[in-house]
C-alpha cells in the first residue's frame, strides 16, 4: 500500500470531502509500515474496502416551525463498518453537517470502538438542522421528523445510533418516543445515552469527559507526572466539556478555561459545583454562548473571540468540534508553556498543530483514544438493556476506568517508540486498525 497513491484515488472519487480525506490519511500513514508487513491484508483489499462506508442512507426531514413555516433539512446515516459489531455511532445536529463531515466521523468512529474492547461497528450519523435559537416544540418536532426517516434503518443488533454535538438526552428522548410509536415495541437498546428511569445508563452522560480525564491521568503517570495542581484549560461548554471539567476537578487540577464560539472564560480560580451546573443550564438555553458565565460568576472573565488556546495552561483538552485547535494555536500554547494535549472532540487538531506537538515533544493523545470513554459506555448501556436490569454508578464508573486503561496500554503497546516514548496517534491507529482488520479478513470478501 502507498499512502500517496491512494489518496490520490480517493480525491478523485470523493473530490471536495476534506474532514474524510483528512482522517483517512492520518490513519494511513499511521498503518503503512505494519500493513505492508502483512502481505494478507494487501492481498484482500482491506484497505481499499475499510475506507469506503458500507453504506450511507440520505433522506429529507421536513417540519414546521413555531411561526407555522415549513423547513427542510438533510438527514444521513453513514454505516460505517460492522466487522466486528452493529453499526454504533452518534447523531450531530450541527449546521456545518454534510456527508463529508459524517464520513470523516463515522471511520473514526470505527477504530475508536475497536479500541473501546466492545462489539461495536462504526457509524455516524446527523442533520444540518442547527439547534441554536429553536424552541424546545421545534426541537421535538425536528427530532420526530428525523427518526420517521431512520427507524427502519436502525435496531439494537443493526444500528444504534446515540448523541454527539447538538444531541444530548432531550434529543435522544424525543427521538426515542418515535421510534417506539413507530416500530411498536418498547426496544430500549436502539439507542444510547437515555434517561435514567427508561434504559439509561448512570454515568453515560459524565462519560466522555470522565474517560478522557482517566486516560489523560494514565498517559501522565506513564510519563512519569501527576495531573494535580495542573492548570487545564477546555473548549467548549457543552456535555464533553462539562464531563472534563468535573472530572478534572475531582483529581485536583485546575480548569481555568472554557470557551464557546463567543469566546473564552478566564476562570483563574478554578471550578466549583455550581460553576460546574451552570454549564449544563448554559448548554440547555440553545443560545451557544458562554459569556453568560463571566456574568453569573464575577472572579471569572469573559474575553470576546479568543480561544481556550490564548490562555497559559499545562493540559490542554479541546472539547468542541474538528479541527479546533490549528498550527498557530499550537504555537501559542507552547509559547504558554502546555506539555499535554489531550484531544476529546473528534479530530479536534489540524494535521499540523498535531505535527507541531509531537515535533515540541509534548504528550499528545488523539480524539479517538481519549474521547472513547463516551461510546464505552453506550456499550456497557446495551449491556444493560440486553439484560433488562441496571448497574450502580460505583460499577459503570469501574468499567469504565477499566476499559480507559485497556485503550490506553493498547496504545502503548502499538505506538512505543525506540526511544521509549509513545506515539499516541500511531498506537491508537494500528491497535484499532489491526482488530478490525483481522475480523474483515477471516470474515471473506463482503
Ligand atoms: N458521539 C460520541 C462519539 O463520538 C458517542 C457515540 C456513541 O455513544 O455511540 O464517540
Amino acid at each position: 500500500m502507498k499512502v500517496n497513491n491512494l489518496m490520490a484515488e480517493l480525491e478523485r472519487k470523493h473530490p471536495g470531502e476534506s474532514e474524510y480525506l483528512q482522517a483517512v490519511r492520518e490513519v494511513l500513514e499511521s498503518i503503512e509500515e505494519i500493513y505492508n508487513d502483512h502481505p494478507e491484508f494487501e492481498r484482500a483489499k482491506i484497505v481499499e474496502r475499510m475506507v469506503e462506508p458500507d453504506r450511507i442512507i440520505t433522506f429529507r426531514v421536513t417540519w414546521v416551525d413555531d411561526s407555522g413555516q415549513i423547513q427542510t433539512n438533510l438527514g444521513y446515516r453513514v454505516q460505517f463498518n460492522s466487522a466486528i459489531g452493529p453499526y454504533k455511532g452518534g447523531i450531530r445536529f450541527h449546521a456545518a453537517v454534510n456527508q463529508s463531515m459524517l464520513k470523516f466521523l463515522g471511520f473514526e468512529q470505527t477504530f475508536k470502538n475497536a479500541l473501546t474492547t466492545l462489539p461495536m461497528g462504526g457509524a455516524k450519523g446527523g442533520s444540518d438542522f442547527s439547534p441554536k435559537g429553536k424552541s424546545d416544540a421545534e426541537i421535538m418536532r425536528f427530532c420526530q421528523a428525523f427518526m420517521l426517516e431512520l427507524w427502519n434503518n436502525i435496531g439494537p443488533d443493526t444500528d444504534v445510533p446515540a448523541g454527539d454535538v447538538g444531541v444530548g438526552g432531550r434529543e435522544i428522548g424525543y427521538m426515542y418516543g418515535m421510534y417506539k410509536k413507530l416500530a411498536r415495541e418498547y426496544n430500549t437498546g436502539v439507542l444510547t445515552g437515555k434517561g435514567l428511569t427508561w434504559g439509561g445508563s448512570l454515568i453515560r452522560p459524565e462519560a466522555t469527559g470522565f474517560g478522557a480525564l482517566y486516560f489523560t491521568e494514565h498517559m501522565l503517570r506513564h510519563a512519569g507526572k501527576s495531573i494535580k495542581d495542573k492548570t487545564v484549560a477546555i473548549s467548549g461548554f457543552g456535555n464533553v466539556a462539562w464531563g472534563a471539567a468535573q472530572k478534572a476537578t475531582e483529581l485536583g487540577a485546575k480548569v481555568i478555561a472554557i470557551s464557546g464560539p463567543d469566546g473564552v472564560i478566564y476562570n483563574p480560580n478554578g471550578m466549583t459545583a455550581e460553576k460546574i451546573d451552570y454549564m449544563l443550564e448554559l448548554r440547555a438555553s440553545n443560545r451557544d454562548i458562554v459569556a453568560p458565565f463571566a456574568e453569573r460568576f464575577p472572579d471569572s472573565e469573559f474575553i470576546a473571540g479568543k480561544k481556550a488556546w490564548s490562555i497559559k495552561c499545562d493540559i490542554a483538552l479541546p472539547c468542541a468540534f474538528q479541527n479546533e485547535l490549528n498550527g498557530d494555536d499550537a504555537r501559542e500554547l507552547l509559547a504558554g508553556g502546555t506539555w499535554c494535549v489531550a484531544e476529546v472532540s473528534n479530530m479536534g487538531c489540524t494535521p499540523e498543530a498535531i505535527e507541531t506537538f509531537q515535533k515540541a515533544g509534548i504528550l499528545f493523545a488523539p480524539g479517538k483514544a481519549v474521547n472513547a470513554g463516551g461510546v464505552a459506555t453506550s456499550g456497557l448501556e446495551m449491556t444493560q438493556n440486553a439484560q433488562h436490569l441496571s448497574w450502580s454508578a460505583e460499577e459503570v464508573d469501574k468499567k469504565l476506568h477499566y476499559i480507559m486503561s485497556q485503550i490506553h496500554s493498547s496504545c502503548v503497546r502499538f505506538g512505543e517508540q525506540p526511544d521509549g516514548t509513545i506515539n499516541y496517534v500511531k498506537g491508537a491507529n494500528v491497535a484499532g486498525f489491526m482488530k478490525v482488520a483481522q475480523a474483515m479478513l477471516e470474515q471473506g470478501v463482503i
